[in-house]
């Protein structure tokens, strides 16, 4: 049988993949199981952040491995206070938690909300506000989260204590505040999956302002838009406020699973000795891969990010066949004239790989993808969309 045949009958049927099994790569170049290579624009969504095996990363991961893999956390371990405390200085973040992926960095960002509630507020205060079109997870409490109807069926029951506002529309966060006893306000500075829609400025500039009269916590859901991925090391940085908890996940690993909760002044005692955990959490080999990363995440690095990220949105505003392009930094999406999934068809035919966020082309290439790469990969697109 073929690798397709067996993973149709072994794997849960959780994913519709494309027809296409990836066998090895280098950099921002990947080769499928025909031998056929494509220039990689998804980085296996925003997680390789410096593309397939990057050498560096591959050294600092392999020299943990020859060390220890996994200690639980039970013992201290040096490469998960590393990145902690790379990530508090780079920050301003007192303290961090460590866990396996996005969904569980949004988990400890509730809990956390929550419990910061019930210590200074009261027990009724637990509702977060999130936003329409949000995502946040898989998980019974994140799809609770997240902002989308098609997310609260199938599962039930799910937990209370979510309301959601429009994106950019601040009157309907006040109506809530007003109406709920709340505790946070929780949001994606880019809403990725739901389309690579940046937030306005105004808006969350608004929220900060209600959140602190309000006396209620930002949780800013930087999975996707984290780690360098929007021109500066986190999304926020560019709407001029700090949160009091960042969620982030996906390229913080560059390819490793890792998710992080840093934690601001305000909540940074929230959690106690035996209030959260997980066993993998803070993962050695996780650690000394992010260590890597985000100490590479410098200005040059960033600076690169916005170059490229002008390139993009100079060569396709305008372009044949395309409506629109929105996003900040490398994550862009790009509304289509041709239905997206057919222009999906022609890229993968011509050897490029973007993926889609809801009726869009999604592009999020490697941090550090070459520009001789790039200016090809993004002619390909071009010739796709306008045919
Ligand atoms: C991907 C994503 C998540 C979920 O991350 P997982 O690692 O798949 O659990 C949560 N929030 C945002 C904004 C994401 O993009």
């Amino acid at each position: 049988m073929t690798n397709k045949q067996l993973d149709n009958q072994y794997i849960a049927n959780t994913y519709a993949r494309f027809d296409i099994e990836i066998v090895s790569g280098k950099g921002s170049r990947v080769v499928d199981s025909n031998g056929k290579e494509y220039i990689d624009l998804a980085t296996g969504i925003a997680v390789n952040t410096f593309g397939i095996s990057d050498d560096e990363w591959i050294s600092a991961v392999t020299e943990q491995l020859g060390k220890f893999q996994h200690t639980s956390n039970l013992y201290y371990s040096e490469p998960c206070i590393s990145l902690a405390r790379l990530l508090c200085e780079k920050t301003g973040a007192k303290k961090v938690f460590f866990g396996n992926s996005g969904a569980e960095a949004n988990e400890c960002a509730i809990k956390v909300a929550r419990k910061w509630a019930q210590d200074t507020k009261g027990e009724g205060d637990y509702t977060i506000i999130t936003l329409k079109n949000s995502f946040h997870g898989r998980t019974i409490t994140t799809l609770k989260a997240t902002g989308q109807d098609v997310f609260h069926t199938n599962f039930g029951p799910f937990p209370d204590g979510f309301a959601y506002a429009e994106a950019n529309n601040i009157d309907s966060v006040r109506e809530i505040v007003k109406s709920t006893k709340c505790c946070a306000i929780m949001m994606e500075m880019v809403q990725g999956e739901g389309g690579v829609l940046p937030l306005d400025k105004g808006f969350v500039a608004e929220c900060v302002k209600i959140a602190q009269e309000n006396d209620l916590l930002i949780i800013a859901d930087e999975v996707q838009t984290g780690n360098g991925r929007t021109g500066t090391l986190y999304a926020y940085e560019q709407f001029d406020f700090t949160p009091d908890i960042v969620s982030t996940a996906k390229g913080l690993g560059g390819g490793l699973p890792i998710g992080a909760t840093l934690l601001f002044e305000k909540v940074e005692n929230t959690l106690g000795a035996g209030s959260h955990g997980s066993t993998f959490g803070g993962n050695p080999i996780a650690c000394a891969g992010a260590v890597n990363i985000i100490s590479r995440i410098d200005d040059e690095l960033l600076e690169g990010v916005r170059v490229r990220s002008k390139y993009i949105f100079d060569t396709l505003s305008g372009a044949k066949g395309i409506k629109s392009v929105s996003g900040l930094g490398l994550m862009i999406g790009i509304e289509t004239e041709k239905d997206s999934s057919e222009v999906l068809k022609a890229c993968f035919e011509k050897g490029i790989l973007p993926i889609k966020a809801k009726t869009k082309i999604r592009l999020l290439p490697a941090l550090n993808i070459p520009m001789e790469d790039l200016k090809t990969a993004i002619e390909i697109l071009k010739e796709c969309v306008a045919d």
